[in-house]
């Protein structure tokens, strides 16, 4: 049985009292959750504050992008280490909008994904096609080019530590979600390239979250896949009751 995640990305929103404000707010309306656990990724600045408003309530704190070096002359970078030491627990790793503004690629998820793990990190590792790859019918190929380049690296007991986020780009948000069935399917895919790389035993137990304007309107009908495994929320996590309204309905 995997442990549903929901994990809440905020992107570059908010700041340091707002963070507090919204904590003071979502931790009001989620009972100290059992069911799933609950990861959210404000902006490095805000870390500290969220790692100190969440500390009794179970929640983790995870960043949304590293350096993989542990120190030295990177100006604007970040090290697993230094996540580490602020609290977080987790890392967001190759999130569409790294590779489309930032230039990340796969080498480099491969990069960071392994420097997150050897700092104790939780790396989520994020995949998924482009609208114009899946009207080619190339979500697969993407997929398998990710997945390859970015993952088939790692030892089969640091493949047992990542988190995988299966966002197709297309419903990063735009208001447009893949269906629970669509979703589904891609899911089993990167399963089954889990499978060929590592063991069916590694399959099995990778959790894999769906992202892409998942809303409480939606989680239902995903969460009801099994083998969607949670979300990963963007929009919807920002604000305290929609956020909470999708960890209580998983
Ligand atoms: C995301 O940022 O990972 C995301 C899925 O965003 P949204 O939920 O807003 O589509």
């Amino acid at each position: 049985m995997r442990r549903p995640v929901i994990a809440g990305n905020w992107k570059m929103y908010k700041t340091a009292n707002e963070t507090r404000a919204f904590f003071r707010a979502f931790l009001s309306e989620v009972s100290r959750p059992t069911h799933c656990d609950i990861l959210v990724a404000p902006p490095f600045p805000a870390l500290p504050v969220a790692v100190e408003c969440t500390r009794d309530f179970g929640i983790g704190i995870a960043a949304q992008n590293l350096y993989w070096e542990p120190e030295g002359a990177f100006t604007g970078e970040v090290s697993a280490r230094m996540l580490v030491d602020a609290g977080c627990r987790a890392v967001i790793v190759g999130h569409s909008e790294r590779r489309q503004f930032f230039g990340e690629t796969d080498e480099s998820v491969e990069r960071k994904t392994k420097a997150a793990l050897d700092s104790g990190l939780t790396p989520i590792v994020c995949v998924g096609e482009l609208l114009s790859e899946r009207e080619s019918h190339l979500t697969e190929a993407v997929l398998k080019g990710q997945f390859e380049g970015g993952l088939a690296a790692l030892t089969p007991a640091e493949f047992s530590r990542i988190l995988i986020a299966y966002e197709p780009v297309w419903a990063i948000g735009t208001g447009r979600t893949a269906t629970p069935e669509i979703a589904a399917e891609a899911h089993r895919y990167i399963r089954s390239l889990a499978a060929a790389r590592f063991t069916s035993e590694h399959a099995s137990a990778l959790r894999i979250l769906y992202g892409g304007s998942v809303k409480p309107e939606n989680i239902k009908g995903l969460m009801l896949q099994k083998e969607i495994d949670g979300a990963l929320v963007g929009g919807a996590s920002l604000e305290p009751k929609s956020f909470a309204a999708i960890v209580n309905n998983w």
